[in-house]
């Protein structure tokens, strides 16, 4: 089977949504990205940040689940994930970023750990790091979202790059 650089993009993605690597997403999945992030920064999911987290994590599930859990069974199939999500997002990358921008933004806000309204690139290349990509490329893709190179990750820039980066190209 020839594996086309398309296909390896999407199994990589998958991946990034598969985090305990059991081969399907489900509610488990967000809540252990939740988990690891928390755990990354040393926050209580009983905080206020951490119950956003939580928060965030269910509501991204919820809105990946509406898209792409075509039968219902409360988990996303690879090919559930390829036919339903990568299609239907790459036709509407806005909607994508709505699904996941509370997610994100409860993130950033744990992130920032002095409370100054932003998260620094070494802090967000930590919670990229958290949910499971090497070292060296979250740290690459945290200094590539500071498009103003002001140091600190807005919001906006973390949403718009994460819809980019999952709606992937044909
Ligand atoms: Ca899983
Ligand atoms: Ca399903």
């Amino acid at each position: 089977m020839v594996s086309t650089e398309y296909e390896r993009r999407i199994a990589a993605r998958f991946a990034g949504f598969d985090q305990d690597g059991n081969g399907y997403i489900d509610r488990e999945d967000f809540s252990a990205a939740a988990k690891a992030v928390l755990a990354e920064f040393a926050t209580t999911a009983r905080s206020d940040k951490g119950q956003a987290l939580y928060v965030g994590a269910e509501a991204f599930w919820q809105g990946m689940a509406g898209i792409a859990d075509r039968d219902g069974d409360q988990r996303i199939t690879r090919e559930e994930f390829v036919s339903g999500a990568v299609k239907r997002l790459r036709d509407s990358p806005e909607r994508f970023a709505e699904i996941a921008r509370p997610f994100l933004h409860a993130a950033l806000a744990v992130a920032d750990t002095d409370g100054d309204g932003a998260a620094t690139v070494e802090e967000t290349a930590r919670v990229i790091k958290s949910l499971g990509a090497p070292e060296e490329i979250a740290v690459a893709a945290a200094a590539t979202l500071d498009t103003d190179a002001d140091g600190r990750i807005g919001e906006a820039e973390v949403v718009s790059a994460f819809a980019r980066y999952f709606t992937v190209p044909e």
